[in-house]
């Protein structure tokens, strides 16, 4: 018998079974609303004014394609750590932030989990919210990670269950480790408000539990790369030490690019410098050091004044069209007279909506009316345009009322 004769076949990537579903529909009307992936309002992926120029100017510099060191361009982690933990941080003047790049934010993750999985001195299960983005629990099982689940979502609501969360935290056994969304939660879009951070920091201290962060979307949320990083830099004030894996997917739209970093905040400069050795342990057997090209990018991006300040008014752009079109398929879903509440359209932030619909409606949404997106109900706002919301609308009050 052949040697792979007992490989069994995998399950297929819910998103892409969507996007072929999506191809093979011949409605030229049809809506694809599975991607994570930013669209302009005439509904093409975007590459950012900034970043084009950022580019031109790497190629023309001719630099040559030697390898980085193993935690890649220095400039731009440097500059990726200012970016999150903000210009005043203390834990930054001080040196006490390890950081690597990483092969974008799946990546930080992934060092992340092998990280703790090595040197976590306490118990290896990390909690994640439920539901949290599909590939958590992947990475961190991969990781050798146990995978827990914390209350997050609240479906009466279609908002955050923030007592059930905190009740969960108080009951995690003492030193768990907590992921926790920065901002713009995926898959839900529901946010905890800035009080709601702070009891949730008190918690997880009063648990002794320890907070790794997940920013995917700095600056997408809100607009303001500042604003997004709110709870991050908080718990570091209330004394956390946590760790942070970066995308800069979304906010540059280096999607493939692979762009990201992992950091993590220790409590002397002699610390960071023994977890930054066993950092650069486990980064080299895993791909040795990490591509140059979209580093060399972000680094222009936020190392030039000049175009750091254009880019920071292209997040917002970005932002602020979203959060245009959740008003606004809110604002025709009730001109069409819908009995039911989308108050949560516009109350959750960032690429992603949580439309409280069930599998068997989202699955007639994409039978009845071309409009596809995952069965959680879960819908990419980045794929709504000023084109497309009113048929949207429609579509979905067709199936809700
Ligand atoms: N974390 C969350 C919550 C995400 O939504 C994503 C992307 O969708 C990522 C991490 C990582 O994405 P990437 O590896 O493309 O940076």
């Amino acid at each position: 018998a052949s040697t792979w004769a007992n490989v069994p076949q995998g399950p297929p990537d819910a998103i892409l079974g969507i996007t072929e579903a999506f191809k093979a529909d011949p409605n030229s009307e049809k809506i694809n609303l599975g991607v994570g992936a930013y669209r302009d309002d005439k509904g093409k992926p975007y590459v950012l004014p900034s970043v084009l120029s950022a580019e031109k100017k790497i190629i023309e510099a001719k630099l040559n394609k030697e390898y980085a060191g193993i935690t890649g361009v220095p400039e731009f982690t440097k500059a990726a750590a200012l970016l999150a933990y903000g210009p005043n941080s203390a834990a930054i003047k001080e040196d006490r932030v390890a950081i690597t790049q990483s092969i974008s934010g799946t990546g930080a993750l992934r060092i992340g989990g092998a990280f703790l999985e090595r040197f976590y001195p306490g118990a290896k299960t990390i909690y994640i919210p439920n539901p949290s983005w599909a590939n958590h629990s992947a990475v961190f099982k991969d990781s050798g990670l146990k995978v827990e689940q914390y209350s997050y979502y609240d479906e009466d609501t279609i908002g955050l269950d923030f007592d059930g969360m905190i009740s969960d935290i108080k009951g995690m056994p003492e030193g768990s480790i907590i992921l926790l969304h920065a901002c713009a939660h995926n898959p839900t879009g529901v946010d905890p408000t800035q009080d709601q951070w702070r009891a949730i920091s008190k918690a997880v201290k009063e648990g002794g539990h320890y907070p790794f962060f997940d920013m995917a979307y700095q600056g997408f949320a809100s607009g303001d790369t500042d604003r997004d990083a709110f709870a991050l830099r908080h718990f570091i004030e209330e004394g956390h030490t946590p760790c942070l894996a970066q995308s800069f997917a979304k906010n540059m739209g280096l999607y493939g690019e692979r762009v990201g970093a992992f950091s993590l905040v220790t409590s002397t400069p002699e610390e960071k410098k023994k977890v930054d050795s066993q950092i650069k342990i486990i980064v080299r057997p895993l791909y040795s050091n990490p591509p140059i090209h979209g580093a060399r990018i972000a680094s222009e991006v936020l190392n030039n004044p000049a175009l750091n300040k254009q880019w920071l008014g292209e997040v917002k752009g970005m932002a602020d069209r979203i959060i245009e079109m959740r008003a606004l398929l809110k604002k025709n879903l009730e001109d069409l007279g819908s009995k039911k509440q989308w108050n949560h359209i516009t109350d959750q932030i960032g690429m992603f909506a949580y439309t409280g619909l069930t599998a068997e409606q989202m699955e007639k949404l994409a039978k009845d009316t071309s409009v596809y997106a995952t069965k959680d109900g879960r819908i990419s706002v980045a794929g709504i345009t000023s084109g497309n919301v009113k048929r949207l609308a429609e579509s979905i009050y067709k199936i809700t009322g």
